[in-house]
C-alpha cells in the first residue's frame, strides 16, 4: 500500500514538474504587482522601421522587435539600426507560417525547427548574438511548439492586447489601447511595410499616457515575471 501511495506521489510530483517547465517557458503578461509594460513590435524589420526607431528614439523607450528571418535577409540595414537604438529583437519565425495549420502533419517539428534555425542565423549574421526571446505566428502556443523552444533555448512571449491589424479609425485604435494598460501588459504592434503610419501615431499616444500615468516603459528582457 505504501508503494502505491509512493509512486502516485512520483507520478503527481512528475507531472506537476513537467507541466510547470512549460509555464515557466510561456508567457502573455508581465507582474501584475508590477508599474511596467512592454510594447513589441513583430513582422519587421521593414522601411518603416526607421520612423518607428525614431519615434521611440524620441521618447527614449526601448521596446522589443519580433522579427521574420525573411525580412532580416531582405533589409539587414534596418536590424542594424534597431539592435543601434537598444531594442530587445526577438524571432518570430522565418517566414510568418501558421502553424496551427500543420496540425497533422508529420514533419511539424522539423517545419518548425528548421523556421527557428534560418531566423537565428540571419539575426547572427547581423548583431552576432542568437535570439532567445520568440514569438510565434498567430500566437502559436501549441504544446510542440513551446517544446521545440524551450529546446532550441528560447522562451515564448506572447501579448495582453494587440487590434492593430483590425479595420477601425485611428482614434478608436489608440483609445482601445489606452482602455488596456494595466500593470505587466505587453502590447502587441506591427512593424509593416507601407501599414506603420497609424502604428507610429498609435505609439506616440500610448507612450504619452503611459508617461502620464506614470509606467515604465520597458523591454522584455527587463520586465518582471512571476
Ligand atoms: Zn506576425
Amino acid at each position: 500500500m505504501y508503494n502505491i501511495i509512493m509512486k502516485i506521489c512520483i507520478i503527481l510530483f512528475a507531472l506537476f514538474f513537467s507541466s510547470n517547465l512549460n509555464a515557466e517557458n510561456f508567457y502573455s503578461y508581465g507582474d501584475p504587482s508590477k508599474n511596467e509594460v512592454a510594447l513589441t513590435y513583430d513582422d519587421g524589420p521593414s522601411p518603416d522601421t526607421l520612423a518607428l526607431c525614431d519615434i521611440l528614439k524620441k521618447y527614449n523607450v526601448k521596446a522589443t522587435f519580433f522579427v521574420l528571418g525573411e525580412n532580416v535577409k531582405r533589409y539587414p540595414g534596418y536590424l542594424k539600426r534597431i539592435k543601434e537604438d537598444g531594442h530587445l529583437i526577438g524571432s518570430h519565425t522565418y517566414s510568418h507560417k501558421n502553424f496551427y495549420k500543420f496540425k497533422n502533419n508529420p514533419d511539424m517539428a522539423k517545419i518548425i525547427e528548421d523556421e527557428i534555425i534560418r531566423t537565428e542565423n540571419e539575426i547572427k549574421k547581423i548583431t552576432g548574438e542568437k535570439p532567445v526571446y520568440l514569438r510565434y505566428p498567430y500566437g502559436y502556443n501549441a504544446k510542440i511548439g513551446i517544446d521545440m523552444a524551450k529546446k532550441m533555448g528560447y522562451k515564448v512571449y506572447n501579448w495582453s492586447f494587440g487590434y492593430d491589424w483590425n479595420k477601425i479609425d485611428d482614434e478608436e485604435l489608440v483609445n482601445k489601447y489606452i482602455s488596456n494598460i494595466k500593470p505587466g501588459a505587453i502590447f502587441l504592434m506591427h512593424d509593416r511595410k507601407y501599414k506603420t503610419d497609424r502604428v507610429l501615431n498609435l505609439t506616440q499616444k500610448l507612450i504619452e499616457e503611459l508617461n502620464k500615468r506614470e509606467y515604465k516603459t520597458v523591454r522584455l528582457d527587463e520586465m518582471s515575471f512571476k
